[in-house]
């Protein structure tokens, strides 16, 4: 009897349509849209230039990650995606890689060519933590190729951003308010820009960004939009626009964005979007409020030399709680939304290289920020939502490694006790009997405790919002 050879024994032409539905599920990826080319294996069979792959080798990115094996080879067809993974699973290189082999088509732009049309393409994303992320990340494969980056966001001097933009620069990435305060100043045009990143869209809605990233939209030619209809042939010379978004949501914002803007889009879709990666340990802890200082300094004092991410939910508490873990010897700091750009990457530089252990932050480091390594989370104060509780915890227990997640939860957090233990319940973590068994955890709030038989573990999944909420 013939026995069928796994996928990873096989060469690209030997590859049948069952091979690649096993490596399919082998990576978690799933597929909307029509017309979709197949995945890459591996950074051998993508078809980005040579340069790039050499400077893929020297990142020491050894096998590419699964979004970055859907999502590569429909960026290098100029494909519009909406990509849907977890934190921590690379999606910044899925889009800046073919951004940049797009890029290399076109000619380097200097002051005395087209620059005045403005960059080639531009990146969007929610916070000024998250840009400098995906800044460096650009940078580590850009600057092999001679491509230019520069970032625009708010708190760094805007004239001197004009400048670099006019002095020639490819890419640019931005936080929306910055940028579209450039564009209104006429600093910045985007005559030129058909390739466009919308990282973590959802929470570019949340923080209120709407009007400014269809402002930006809006001000790109649109003549270089794909037809709407998906039949219609494209011109093989021609060059159109390439709307990457990524988001871990699909709020009603999102997708009238996505209807506006993408055209014919394949939506990639890693494991279960949303869901507490499987690595990361989860341990709930019910206590009064005031003995979770000293509770805070039994977990922090089995810590070691490992770092820890300690979550409050203001920025006084975060600078009070880090003064008091200051004087009790810990090496301590601080991060929030009301620290200047200085203040926040010194504080990240410090943390980064072990300076300190311990930083205390808001839910400005909840979500997109890089920090690697992170071994311990704990929710100081429970988040008023289980979607940023996932977004918390997921800053442990990143590429693979092994994370732990504590949170110090007191009465006055019902309104998540529902969620927190559906969420304990299918990760198959503990949950402690105070918690199993008050009245809140029991019922999802704003839906009626009569109709026992409606569970919410919708939540977990993209494309669903929870039509009651509180
Ligand atoms: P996400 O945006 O999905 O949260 P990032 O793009 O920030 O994730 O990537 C997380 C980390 O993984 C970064 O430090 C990045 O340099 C690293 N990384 C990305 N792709 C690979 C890869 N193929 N191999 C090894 N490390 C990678
Ligand atoms: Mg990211």
């Amino acid at each position: 009897m013939r026995v069928h050879r796994h996928w990873t024994e096989k060469k690209l032409e030997e590859m049948t349509e069952r091979c690649w539905r096993i490596f399919r599920e082998d990576f978690n990826i799933s597929y909307k849209g029509s017309k979709i080319p197949r995945p890459m294996r591996c950074w051998a069979e993508s078809k980005l230039r040579p340069e790039l792959l050499k400077a893929v080798e020297r990142a020491g990115y050894k096998s590419p990650s699964a979004i970055q094996m859907a999502a590569i080879p429909l960026g290098l067809q100029q494909r519009d995606v909406i990509g849907i993974a977890e934190t921590g699973s690379g999606k910044t290189a899925a889009f800046v890689l073919p951004m940049l082999n797009y890029i290399t088509r076109l000619p380097p732009l200097s002051e005395e060519n087209k620059a005045a049309d403005g960059p080639y393409a531009v990146v969007m994303a929610p916070t000024r933590e998250l840009a400098k992320q995906i800044e460096d990340e650009t940078v580590k494969f850009a600057h092999y190729l001679g491509i230019k980056v520069v970032s625009i966001v708010g708190g760094r001097s805007i004239e001197e951003q004009a400048f670099k933009i006019r002095q020639g620069c490819e890419v640019v990435i931005a936080t929306p308010g910055r940028l579209i305060d450039c564009l209104e100043r006429r600093y910045i045009v985007l005559n030129q820009c058909n390739y466009v990143v919308l990282d973590e869209a959802d929470r570019m809605i949340d923080m209120g960004f709407e009007p400014q990233v269809v402002g930006v939209l809006d001000a790109m030619p649109s003549s270089n939009l794909k037809p709407e209809n998906e039949d219609e042939q494209l011109e093989g010379e021609k060059i159109y626009r390439t709307t990457y978004m990524f988001t871990a949501t699909m709020p009603p914002a999102v997708e009238r964005l996505a209807r506006k803007y993408l055209r014919n889009p394949v939506v990639v879709t890693i494991g279960t979007a949303g869901k507490a990666t499987d690595l990361i340990t989860q341990h709930v802890i019910m206590m009064k409020e005031s003995d979770k200082m000293y509770e805070l300094q039994k977990l922090l004092g089995e810590l070691g030399e490992k770092t820890a991410i300690v979550f409050v939910n203001t920025k006084k508490s975060a600078d009070s709680l880090s003064k008091a873990l200051d004087k009790a010897g810990y090496r301590v700091t601080t991060l929030h939304g009301g620290m200047s750009q200085e203040q926040r990457e010194i504080s990240l530089e410090g943390f980064r290289t072990n300076r300190y252990t311990v930083l205390a932050a808001t839910d400005v480091a909840g979500r997109g920020i890089d920090i690697p390594d992170v071994a311990y989370v704990i929710n100081f104060d429970m988040c008023g939502s289980i979607e940023m509780y996932t977004h918390r915890i997921g800053r442990t227990g990143r590429a693979g490694k092994k994370g732990v997640a504590t949170t110090l939860l007191t009465l006055q957090d019902k309104q998540v006790f529902y969620d927190l233990k559906q969420m304990l319940i299918q990760s198959s973590s503990p949950v402690p009997p105070e918690l199993a068994r008050h009245e809140a955890s029991k019922f999802k709030p704003g839906t009626i405790p009569d109709r026992p038989g409606r569970r919410n573990d919708m939540v977990f999944m993209p494309f669903y919002r929870p039509l009651v909420s509180f």
